[in-house]
């Protein structure tokens, strides 16, 4: 395989209408919305907690490990970065204490809706807030759930680690590698196009 070099997903911006959300309280906590990054109308959607900076303190662009980590997968297992769309449970990073729960369920009337309009064929959903959030289960752990194809909201979902924990504990690397090739089998033998 040819040697991998992560790159800036481009961002899609946020629809006009929200740009000024309030809805959860985090507004005020300074960071600035992420709608959703890579391909807007790739078959994939992988969906973590909040994003991550996009520019470093200079304010100049950079590729954090969480996406290096998740583009570095992706290339194992044959997807293109074309493949993959990235969006998140909160479209702002919390910077401080707040009221999860309400904001989780706030903010996922935007990820149902941002589902709905892009009709994926496959959802890759990583670490226990996320996956907490999109199972409206919070028991729902990823050592649990992951390895298996699961149907969430009418979407084919895969669960895995968050790529910081996989960064975190270098033995989680191959896990997480099972997890996408779980994903990469499903989506070229049994999604399809409508
Ligand atoms: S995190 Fe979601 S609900 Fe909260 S202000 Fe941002 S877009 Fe609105």
């Amino acid at each position: 395989m040819s040697e991998f070099c992560p790159i800036l997903w481009p961002e899609e911006p946020t629809p006009e209408n929200l740009k000024n959300c309030s809805e959860c309280g985090l507004d005020k906590h300074g960071s600035r919305m992420v709608w959703g990054e890579g391909n807007q109308d790739a078959p994939i959607i992988i969906i973590l907690d909040n994003p991550g900076a996009r520019e470093d303190r200079e304010g100049n662009p950079f590729v954090c490990g969480t996406r290096q980590t998740l583009q570095k997968a992706a290339n194992e297992v044959g997807f293109t970065m074309n493949d993959l769309y990235v969006t998140f449970i909160l479209k702002r990073k919390p910077v401080r204490a707040y009221d999860k729960e309400h904001a989780r369920e706030t903010c996922m009337i935007h990820l149902k809706q941002q589902l709905e309009e892009k009709q994926p064929r496959l959802i890759l959903c990583f670490g226990n807030v996320a996956v907490q959030s999109f199972f409206d289960n919070p028991e729902a752990e990823v050592k649990s759930l992951r390895g298996t194809i699961h149907e969430i909201k009418g979407y084919p979902t895969v669960v895995g680690y968050h790529p910081l924990a996989v960064r975190r504990r270098p033995n989680l690397w191959s896990v997480f590698l099972e997890d996408w090739k779980v994903a990469a089998e499903y989506y070229h033998t049994k999604s399809c196009t409508l």
